[in-house]
């Protein structure tokens, strides 16, 4: 199955989880974010970090030609290449042509991504990505072990093994971590009370989808957030926050 077709295939799936999304946008983004792949992926390792990847595939112009191409693809406007690509790195997409200037990034950034997983898993104690620098809130259970998954790139890495530790502070004490699910304990809200953070976490090891879209099914734990409240409500925090 190719790239676009697993992708919604996997949407379509957990489309009870999920809830509303534009199909189609998806659908062309994650068209747009393939071909990227395909013309850049084979080379990544060529590179120490993602940042020397970009700059090199900027400095030959295949960025400014590649947000051309996604331009069109998407019907979205660029109007200044270099001010879009300024705007996007910065995170700034109020500026016109900024989150096309994203999407492909992004797709650079999921390129080396899948590279580096070639290699084998990471263990990296933290929310933090350590391939982009993103912050993680999105964890997920797979054969006993707890992963993180970035929401940029994609790249995942492991946090500890047999019971979930805060990716956050590091705390691995059960009785500090409060788990908040649904009946079926599919998504879960997780809430460290020695630094007071929240993430969701994929529990239910049965819901196999492609990694980029493991943040948007953990989406799903958010309506579990009114409970954890009144649970605070009731007990009374125990971290510092109270
Ligand atoms: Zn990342
Ligand atoms: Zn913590």
């Amino acid at each position: 199955m190719g790239r676009v077709e697993e992708l919604l295939s996997s949407l379509s799936k957990y489309a009870h989880l999920v809830g509303t999304i534009n199909v189609e946008w998806v659908r062309r983004v994650e068209e747009v974010q393939e071909e990227v792949i395909e013309d850049v992926g084979g080379r990544a390792l060529a590179y120490e970090s993602l940042k020397d990847f970009v700059n090199a595939l900027e400095a030959e112009g295949y960025i400014a030609r590649a947000v051309e191409r996604a331009s069109r693809a998407l019907g979205e406007e660029v109007e200044d290449y270099n001010e879009a690509l300024r705007a996007a790195l910065t995170g700034n997409l109020e500026v016109k042509g900024a989150r096309v200037a994203l999407i492909v990034l992004q797709a650079i950034a999921r390129a080396y991504a899948e590279k580096i997983l070639e290699r084998g898993v990471r263990v990296e104690p933290s929310a933090l990505c350590p391939l982009c620098g993103a912050l993680s809130e999105t964890m997920y259970k797979e054969g006993g072990a707890y992963y993180m998954v970035c929401h940029f790139c994609s790249y995942t890495w492991l946090v500890s093994e047999g019971k979930p530790m805060c990716p956050y502070c590091g705390n691995q004490d059960e009785l500090s971590i409060a788990v908040v699910s649904d009946k079926q304990m599919r998504v879960v809200l997780m809430k460290c009370w020695n630094c007071d953070l929240t993430w969701r976490t994929i529990m239910d090891e049965t819901i196999k989808t492609p990694l980029v879209l493991k943040p948007l099914i953990a989406m799903a734990a958010e309506k579990l957030r009114p409970a954890l409240e009144e649970i605070e409500r009731l007990v009374g925090t125990r971290g510092k926050g109270s």
